[in-house]
């Protein structure tokens, strides 16, 4: 296996993933990520393999993602076994394995699409993270539950700073098969808009400059969803935070634009 040197990345990737572990969050083999760096190594034609989709604001980049069946909590022990390194051609329609792990995620053009839409919308969010939050999961199966507003407004109104950290609210993206390219497209439009989108059934995608930064947002929204759940487990029906007050917050932080 040809070696590479990301130490920096590996570590998120280290890091991010004995998180994912201990929270329960990535079941077996469930889940992925990715980091997009700049990679000097030359893709030689010969290692060239057509995408389903063009990428053209990664032409020349590269991407670390995790490998295919790979698991977050052997990946949070030692990273490296786990990880690829793939490098997209200069024409931005082929891609090739460079070093690492050359088994990658069936989401590798869904994490490509993905990419290329933060690389023009959002530069500066290297990090893309998917997992499978029981507690978010369920508010799928919640009737109504089935449209970004929804969800963003009963679940980020229950805590007092979900909706400071995430004013756009959270993007949704209906029912579709697991790995396809569509999945990775819709997504990428949503992420254009927001930095989490909720994959109905499925789980979370989750963007950050860092995976650790990504996971910060799941985080905060996983916490108000659980909040959710408790009250509906007593019997309650959540009210939440008032939207004349939510303002009121958002305008003393200068986010209100955002919202
Ligand atoms: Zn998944």
């Amino acid at each position: 296996m040809t070696k590479f040197s990301f130490a920096e990345q590996l570590n998120d990737f280290k890091i991010t993933s004995e998180w994912l572990a201990r929270r329960g969050w990535s079941e077996a083999a469930g889940g992925n990520m990715s980091i997009r760096i700049d990679a000097l190594t030359k893709l030689h034609e010969d290692d060239h393999i057509k995408l389903p989709v063009e990428v053209p604001y990664l032409a020349g980049k590269a991407v670390l993602l995790t490998g295919s069946g790979t698991r977050a909590r052997e990946i949070g022990e030692n990273p490296e076994p786990h990880i690829g390194l793939f490098k997209i051609s200069d024409d931005g329609l082929h891609y090739g394995w460079i070093a690492g792990n050359h088994n990658p995620s069936m989401e590798l053009p869904a994490h490509f699409a993905i990419h290329n839409a933060l690389e023009r919308h959002r530069p500066e969010d290297k990090a893309i993270l998917h997992t499978h939050p029981a507690s978010l999961i369920s508010l799928c199966h919640v009737p109504g539950f089935d449209n970004s507003k929804t969800i963003s407004d009963n679940i980020l109104s229950l805590q007092s700073e979900a909706r400071l950290i995430l004013p756009e609210g959270i993007g949704f993206v209906e029912h579709e098969l697991p790995g396809s390219l569509e999945l990775g497209l819709k997504s990428a439009e949503q992420l254009t808009r927001h930095h989490l989108v909720l994959w109905q059934y499925h789980g979370l995608l989750a963007t950050g400059e860092t995976l650790a930064g990504a996971f910060d947002k799941l985080e905060v929204f996983e916490k108000s969803a659980r909040v959710y759940w408790q009250l509906r487990a007593a019997g309650i029906d959540p009210v939440g935070i008032s939207e004349a007050e939510t303002r009121k917050t958002l305008a003393a932080f200068g986010r209100l634009n955002r919202y």
